[in-house]
C-alpha cells in the first residue's frame, strides 16, 4: 500500500482539507472534506454528476491520495449533494466503510418508507392549500431517488458517539435541515464539521422528511433553532460547512442564521396582516414569492410550513382546519 501523506508542521492533530464539488444548485458547489485522521476519511460525497466526480478525483490527487486510498466515508445527512457520489466511490473502492445517522439509509432506500413518504407529502401539501394536481406532482418529486442505491450504511452514528477513525470527534445530532443531520465536534482540537447546519451567510433551508409511519412529523425550524443554540456552546476555531467558506467566527454565523429566520418570520406575519389576518400556507407563498414560487414550490412550502410551526409555538398564530386545509390566523389582529 502507498504511503499516505500525513499532517506536517500543523498544530492540529488531524489535518482537514476541503474539496469543492460542482453542483447545478443555486447554492453553488458542495464541500467534501478529506480528514487525515487515524483513518483516511471523506466527509460527504457530492452530487452525482461527471463534473463533481472529476472535481473529487482531481482534489484528492492534489492532496496526494486517490479514491482507492480512502478508508471511510462519513455522511452529515442524506441530501443528494452530500451522498450523490457514494455509489461511484464504492465501485472503485468496494471495501470502504460508510458511517451515517441511523435514519439515513431508511430515508434513501427503504421502499415502504419512500412509498409512505409520497403519501405523507401529498396529504401535507393538500393541508397547506395546494391543488390536488400540484400536490401529487410535488409529492412524487420528493420521492425520486437515483443515487445511493448500491451503497449501504455500515455503521450508524448517534448523539455522543465518538467517530471511528477520527480520534476526538464526537457526534452532535443537528436535526432541522434534514431529519438525519449530524455534525462532528472535536473539543480537543476546537474543530467543528457541521454539514449544512451552519453555512456562512447563506440559508441552507428547511427540508422536511416524512416521519416514520404512524409518527407525527417533526417541526424542523423549531428543532433547527434549538440545535443552533446547542452549537453556540461549542468553542471552535474552525467550522467546516457543507457549502461556502470555512467559518472562523461560529457565533457570528449562528447570529446571521437567527436574524435571517426572524426576518422571514416577520415577513410571514406581514403577509398574514395583508390577508386580513388569515391565510393558508399556499396563499402565503403565492403572495411572498409572487412570480417565482412555481419553479420551487416544495422549497418555499417547506420554508413557510416551518415558519408557521414556529408562529404557532410562539402563540402568534392559531391554525384551524377547514375542508381539509389549514387556515392560519393571527391571534392579535
Ligand atoms: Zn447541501
Amino acid at each position: 500500500m502507498r504511503k499516505i501523506p500525513t499532517k506536517k508542521g500543523l498544530s492540529t492533530l488531524q489535518r482537514i482539507e476541503k474539496i469543492e464539488l460542482t453542483t447545478n444548485f443555486p447554492i453553488g458547489p458542495v464541500n467534501s472534506y478529506v480528514v487525515f485522521g487515524e483513518k483516511l476519511t471523506l466527509i460527504d460525497a457530492g452530487l452525482k454528476n461527471k463534473q463533481g466526480w472529476d472535481d473529487l478525483n482531481n482534489g484528492l490527487h492534489r492532496l496526494g491520495v486517490e479514491i482507492t486510498d480512502l478508508e471511510q466515508i462519513v455522511l452529515t445527512h442524506h441530501h443528494n449533494d452530500h451522498t450523490g457520489l457514494v455509489d461511484w466511490i464504492l465501485e472503485k473502492n468496494p471495501t470502504i466503510k460508510i458511517f451515517a445517522h441511523k435514519d439515513t439509509e431508511m430515508i434513501l432506500k427503504d421502499e415502504s418508507y419512500i412509498e409512505w413518504s409520497a403519501e405523507f407529502f401529498h396529504n401535507l401539501f393538500i393541508e397547506f392549500g395546494l391543488t390536488e394536481d400540484m400536490a401529487i406532482k410535488s409529492a412524487f418529486r420528493k420521492g425520486h431517488r437515483d443515487y445511493f442505491q448500491t451503497a449501504s450504511v455500515d455503521e450508524v452514528l448517534e448523539e455522543g458517539d465518538m467517530v471511528p477513525g477520527l480520534p476526538s470527534f464526537q457526534v452532535i445530532e443537528t436535526l432541522g435541515h434534514s431529519q438525519d443531520h449530524i455534525s462532528f465536534y472535536s473539543a480537543d482540537e476546537q474543530l467543528f464539521i457541521c454539514g449544512d447546519h451552519i453555512i456562512k451567510g447563506v440559508h441552507g433551508g428547511m427540508w422536511m422528511d416524512a416521519p416514520k409511519p404512524g409518527n407525527t412529523r417533526a417541526k424542523p425550524l423549531i428543532q433547527y433553532l434549538k440545535n443552533l443554540e446547542k452549537c453556540r456552546k461549542l468553542s471552535a476555531n474552525f467550522t467546516f460547512s457543507g457549502h461556502g467558506p470555512i467559518i472562523s467566527d461560529l457565533d457570528e454565523a449562528i447570529d446571521g442564521h437567527i436574524s435571517n429566520i426572524e426576518h422571514r418570520v416577520s415577513r410571514v406575519i406581514n403577509t398574514l396582516k395583508k390577508a386580513n389576518g388569515a391565510a393558508t400556507g399556499f396563499e402565503i407563498i403565492q403572495d411572498m414569492y409572487r412570480g417565482r414560487y412555481e419553479k420551487a414550490v416544495i422549497t418555499f412550502l417547506f420554508e413557510i410550513i416551518s415558519v408557521l410551526d414556529l408562529l404557532e409555538e410562539r402563540n402568534i398564530v392559531i391554525s384551524e382546519k377547514q375542508n381539509g386545509v389549514f387556515k392560519y390566523r393571527l391571534v392579535n389582529n
